[in-house]
């Protein structure tokens, strides 16, 4: 067989005997729940911050779903920066010009 962890054959077991790695674990400690999410990937979009820290909570017991959880909110970070630098570039000159005009008027 070969080992799940550095890929290197061996006569069988539950530890390689090349890295050490334990050959049982990767079946036992996925849970049924744990799967890829894109509902805990859209609620990291929109709230970066639980996402963040479901995917700190999951990351031990529920990779898969930690990982959609933390790429959602990756996501979900990274848009609400740019959604933000093109507020600061765009709509507040914008509105310093328009209350620049209505203060012309008055
Ligand atoms: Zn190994």
């Amino acid at each position: 067989m070969t080992c799940k962890n550095c890929g290197k054959e061996f006569e069988g077991g539950t530890f390689c005997p090349h890295c050490g790695a334990s050959q049982v674990s990767a079946n036992n400690t996925t849970r049924a729940d744990d799967a890829p999410s894109t509902g805990y990937a859209v609620l990291g979009f929109f709230f970066p911050l639980i996402g963040l820290i479901l995917y700190l909570v999951w990351k031990a017991e529920r990779p898969l779903r930690a990982k959609s959880c933390g790429k959602g909110a990756l996501i979900g970070f990274i848009v609400g920066i740019i959604f933000s630098v093109i507020s600061n570039l765009l709509i507040v000159p914008m509105i310093m010009q328009m209350s620049g005009m209505y203060g012309m008027l008055l």
